[in-house]
This record gives structure tokens, C-alpha cells and sequence, in this order.
């Protein structure tokens, strides 16, 4: 055993945990595997070992696996995945045993020498990951993009391919375990209530994102919205906002203009736009803020993002949003449609999100379709009288029924944005989104005269 070599216990074995693994077996270390959700049976064993010997391209490795009374005191480390939350049983036990907690992140970002912009929010971080890296891919400088939107760093590092300059997607579960994270360039886009039943308070999570911009080193750059200093003084005190950190004025002239310029359509994305421009500026790109939003202006938008599926005979379109799983998000995506609204609403919902629509909103909604685990909730709750709603108990449901029910409302858009988690009936968003995709299709098929 090497004198520096320490025993790692990884704690969930999704995509993050296996890639923290292999490179932790890469840089010699000894690592032991556990997850709550997965019995270690020989084939599982196997397929671990395989997939990690592949990702860490060390043909063979040695990993021992941990049980359910497993003594986290036997280990140096404890690396976290995000979805395991500080109230479980090991991390407590890790901490009256003084044992260190670290993430995948962490691990991999370890003695790394590059630039690393990291981009954090309540909605919109993949939007401007993705913007940034567009507008970097015009000036031919090769960025790697990675975390929370993409491949997971680790899994970046192991395979050699992380580039001396990287454009992180951090989620406030990753945050939460990486209390060292420190980009260049720190990015926290807006705040929202969502994921209060991992954090247990708004005010956990604000300040599990909140510590990216704490950390940023001086001769760092800080861009935070103005929600996001307001919610800093309400949570920390006056004075929180250290004169460093720069607050990006949306109400500027120049702002709106450039946020115009660059993100068309979609007036959310302007605020994207300009957070991925100055990010792209505080990177020392010699271009005006101009010339660097105009390179925006090819910029297509990612899947399961109000993204167009087709468009309805006799006007209106068919849009899927299934990546709104928080009520801000749906009402964002509300906000730029003009014309009367048809919103498919449902699934499993956050708990403290409030769906409420205002009188403006109410205007331009013509109909709400719910449906899922708390399609019945959500409709309480909602309580509109005075506009036409259904309940269905699933998304297969409401589908089966969506060309009747639409039909009484010719020329509307359908807005597919959910406002809820997708774990009710779905893997995940993109598996949401994909069936509803599938099921429109076949819908709207079936009804057109061939
Ligand atoms: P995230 O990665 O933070 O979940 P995405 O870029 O994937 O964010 O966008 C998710 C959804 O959030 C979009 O479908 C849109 O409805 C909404 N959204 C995107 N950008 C913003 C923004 N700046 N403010 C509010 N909502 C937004």
C-alpha cells in the first residue's frame, strides 16, 4: 500500500459515484462502493467492476463493496453523490466520526490547473451552459462542459479530456457536498423556491448555492441577479453582497439590447444571454458585449426546453417543456406565449411550491389539463373557477384525450410544462418529455385525415 493512500467509501453508484470511483482507483487510491437503493449480487458486482475498469481504463480493479451495516468509521472518506441528502444515515454517522466528506466534484477538480466558470440557479443553468460554451465554440477556443448538465467531471478527468478551461452546471446537491468548489467565474442566475424537501428550508438552499459565490477567489468575478443579492441580504444579513461581486442590471438600456440581440423569442433567455455574455467577457474574450450576444443569435434551444414539437392545423403550437419541474419555471415559459393557452400541468410536486396563477396569467390560459400523482392536488389548489379544467390520473390519460379536449379550444397553443418532478410516472424530464413527444405525435397522427 502507498504511504499516501487513503481508503474512499462512495456512497451511491449512479453515473457520478462511478466516475468519482475510477478515478479515484486511477490515482491509486483503495475505494469501497455502498448504495441504498442496490443489492450488491455477484452480477451486479460484475457489471460495477466492468464499467469502472472501463472508465478508468485500468483493464482490472480491486473495489470492495459495503453492505447495509456498513461501519463508515472503517474509512479516511466519504464521497457523496448528489441525490444522497445530509440527513442520511452514513453522512451523520461520518460526522460525529470525524470522518471527511467530499463529491465526485471535488475530486475532480483537484489540483486541476484550468479555469472553471461555474454556473448555478434555480432555472436556467443548462440554457447558459450551453449558451456560454456556443459562443466559445465561434472563437475557436475548446472548453470542455461538464457536471450537473453533460458528462460528469470526474468522468472527464479520467478519460483525459477535460480542456484548460471548463463550463460547469452546478445543481445545489452538488453544492451542498463540495463546500471547497471555487470557480474564476461564478454565475448565480436567479432564485426560486424548489428542492425545500431535500433542503428542508429556502434558506438551505439559497445557501447551498450562495457558497459558490463565496468562494470565488479575489481576481475572480462574481455575476449574481438581483433577486439573488436581495435573498442574500434577507438570508445573511445587510452587508452579505461583498463590493466584489457584480450584480448584473437587467434594466439598463444596454442590457434589455443585448439580451434582445442574442436570445429572440424567448424573453427568459434573455437574462440567460446576458449572464452567458458577460460570463464569456469576464474570461478576457477581446469582443464587445455586442459582437459576443450576436453570436448568440444561431443559438438553438435544448430539448424539453419550450421546445416547438409541431404546430396545430388551424394555428397554435404543441410545445414541450418537460424540463419545468418547478411552478417558477412553467411560469416563465407562460410568459412567452401570447395567444390563448391549453398548459398540461401535473406530476410529482415540490413541496412549498406555490401554483398559483395571477389575473394577468389567467387571462391567457384557456384551459388546464392535470394530470399524475397530484393532477387532484394541484386543481385544489389552483382553485380556478373560472377557467375550463380536467384531471387525469396519468400523462397516458390525458394524452388519450388531449385532441377531444383541445378541440374546443381552436388556434390555442398546448404548453407542456409540467411544474412538477417527473418521478410519479417517468425516469426523469427527458423520459417525460420523449413520451409526450411520442404521444403527440401519434395523436395528432391518428386524428389527421390521410
Ligand atoms: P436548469 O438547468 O436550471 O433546470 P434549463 O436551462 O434546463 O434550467 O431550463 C429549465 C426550464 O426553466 C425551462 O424550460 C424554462 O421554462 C425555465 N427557465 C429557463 N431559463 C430561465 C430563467 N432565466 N428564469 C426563469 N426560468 C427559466
Amino acid at each position: 500500500m502507498r504511504a499516501q493512500q487513503k481508503y474512499y467509501l462512495v456512497l451511491g453508484v449512479g453515473r457520478s459515484g462511478c466516475a468519482a470511483a475510477a478515478l479515484l482507483l486511477q490515482r491509486g487510491q483503495r475505494v469501497a462502493l455502498c448504495d441504498d437503493q442496490v443489492s450488491f449480487d455477484e452480477a451486479v458486482m460484475a457489471r460495477l467492476r466492468q464499467r469502472i475498469a472501463q472508465l478508468s481504463g485500468l483493464g482490472v480493479v480491486e473495489l470492495d463493496f459495503a453492505g447495509a451495516a456498513v461501519e463508515v468509521s472503517d474509512y479516511d472518506v466519504l464521497v457523496l453523490s448528489p441525490g444522497v441528502a445530509l440527513s442520511h444515515p452514513l453522512v451523520r454517522a461520518a460526522q460525529q466520526a470525524g470522518v471527511l466528506q467530499t463529491s465526485e466534484l471535488e475530486i475532480a477538480l483537484q489540483g486541476y490547473g484550468g479555469r472553471v466558470v461555474a454556473i448555478t440557479g434555480t432555472n436556467g443553468k443548462s440554457t447558459t451552459v450551453s449558451m456560454v460554451a456556443h459562443i466559445l465554440s465561434k472563437q475557436q477556443s475548446p472548453c470542455s462542459l461538464g457536471g450537473n448538465l453533460g458528462t460528469p467531471v470526474a468522468e472527464l478527468v479520467c478519460q483525459r479530456k477535460l480542456a484548460a478551461l471548463l463550463i460547469l452546471e452546478v445543481s445545489s446537491y452538488q453544492l451542498e457536498h463540495s463546500p471547497r468548489l471555487s470557480a474564476q467565474i461564478t454565475v448565480f442566475l436567479n432564485f426560486a423556491t424548489d428542492h425545500l424537501e431535500r433542503h428542508g428550508s429556502l434558506r438551505a438552499y439559497f445557501l447551498a448555492k450562495w457558497q459558490l459565490v463565496s468562494n470565488t477567489p479575489s481576481g475572480g468575478v462574481a455575476l449574481i441577479a438581483r433577486e439573488v443579492a436581495e435573498a442574500a441580504e434577507r438570508f445573511l444579513g445587510a452587508g452579505a453582497v461583498a463590493p466584489s461581486v457584480c450584480i448584473v442590471n437587467e434594466t439598463t438600456a444596454e442590457s434589455s439590447t443585448l439580451g434582445q440581440r442574442a436570445a429572440q423569442r424567448l424573453p427568459h433567455n434573455h437574462r440567460n444571454a446576458l449572464f452567458a455574455v458577460h460570463a464569456v467577457k469576464a474570461l478576457g474574450v477581446p469582443m464587445s458585449l455586442v459582437e459576443l450576444a450576436d453570436s448568440l443569435c444561431d443559438f438553438r434551444g435544448l430539448e424539453h426546453r419550450f421546445e416547438v414539437v409541431m404546430s396545430r392545423l388551424g394555428g397554435g403550437e404543441i410545445i414541450n417543456d418537460s424540463k419545468a419541474t418547478n411552478f417558477a419555471s412553467t411560469r416563465t415559459s407562460l410568459a412567452c406565449l401570447t395567444q390563448p393557452v391549453i398548459l398540461l400541468l401535473g406530476g410529482a410536486k415540490k413541496a412549498g411550491d406555490e401554483c398559483t396563477l395571477t389575473a394577468a396569467e389567467k387571462e391567457r390560459v384557456c384551459a388546464v389539463l392535470y394530470f399524475g400523482a397530484s393532477g387532484q392536488d394541484l386543481c385544489a389548489e389552483m382553485a380556478l373557477t373560472e377557467i375550463y379544467t380536467r384531471i387525469f390520473p396519468s400523462l397516458t390519460a390525458l394524452m388519450a384525450s388531449l385532441v377531444y379536449e383541445a378541440s374546443a379550444f381552436p388556434g390555442a397553443d398546448i404548453l407542456f410544462s409540467p411544474g412538477c418532478a417527473s418521478f410519479d410516472e417517468f425516469q426523469n424530464f427527458e423520459d417525460r418529455g420523449n413520451a409526450f413527444k411520442r404521444m403527440v405525435k401519434q395523436v395528432i397522427e391518428e386524428e389527421s385525415p390521410s
